[in-house]
């Protein structure tokens, strides 16, 4: 993907992602893989009115080459390419269900996801907890690392979550479906559920 493809496809998915109100304040970014490096999101921008020309450009190796300031998060984000290899997107926000559900003891940290629909457990998979560590720093970007090659989509404790694509448009309904899945979860913490058996997930995961 071209740079002027890709910084196009980043605002948009910005704007679709504030419209939404994923991304209080000026939380949240996205990158892309294009052409030589990546696109990021500029730090302290919010995502609901990105130009193409403030994107970050990153070389390969995630060197700025172009454009603002990347974001504190960056990375966070390179940790998971380096892992994942077939991740040419990552969104990652502080939407309130999924910020609620990371604040919560788990005791599975390997997967927190409440099995509760069929659409959850195909779209995200497995939701492993990526343990808590300062925001920007090194360490979060191990903890992440830590758990990426189990999972596209990774909580981060008391923070957000992370989700990684093959495409921008997978990494944004990853995103809204961990936020959904979340909500749901927190609406039905304290009734009884009945959780999908574990054939019938298994039957969704092909
Ligand atoms: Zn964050």
């Amino acid at each position: 993907m071209t740079h002027d493809e890709g910084a196009r496809a980043v605002c948009e998915a910005g704007a679709y992602l504030a419209a939404r109100g994923l991304t209080p304040g000026t939380s949240g970014n996205i990158s892309l893989r294009i052409d030589g490096g990546f696109l990021m999101t500029p730090t302290n921008a919010s995502l609901a009115a990105l130009s193409p020309d403030e994107l970050t450009v990153l070389d390969a190796d995630g060197n700025r080459i172009g454009g603002r300031p990347e974001t504190k998060e960056r990375d966070l984000h390179l940790s998971v390419y380096r892992v994942r290899p077939d991740a040419a997107a990552i969104v990652h926000v502080h939407s309130t269900y999924s910020v609620a559900l990371a604040c919560l003891c788990h005791p599975d940290p390997a997967d927190v996801l409440v099995p509760l629909t069929p659409y959850g457990v195909m779209r995200i998979g497995r939701l492993p907890l990526a343990r808590y560590a300062k925001p920007g720093s090194q360490d979060l970007a191990h903890a992440v690392a830590e758990r990426a090659a189990e999972s596209h989509a990774i909580l981060l404790a008391n923070h957000g979550p992370i989700a990684a694509a093959p495409t921008l448009a997978g990494a944004l309904a990853v995103t809204e479906e961990i936020e959904e899945a979340a909500k749901l979860q927190l609406l039905l913490h304290d009734r009884q559920v009945r959780r999908l058996e574990p054939a019938e997930i298994a039957a969704l995961r092909g």
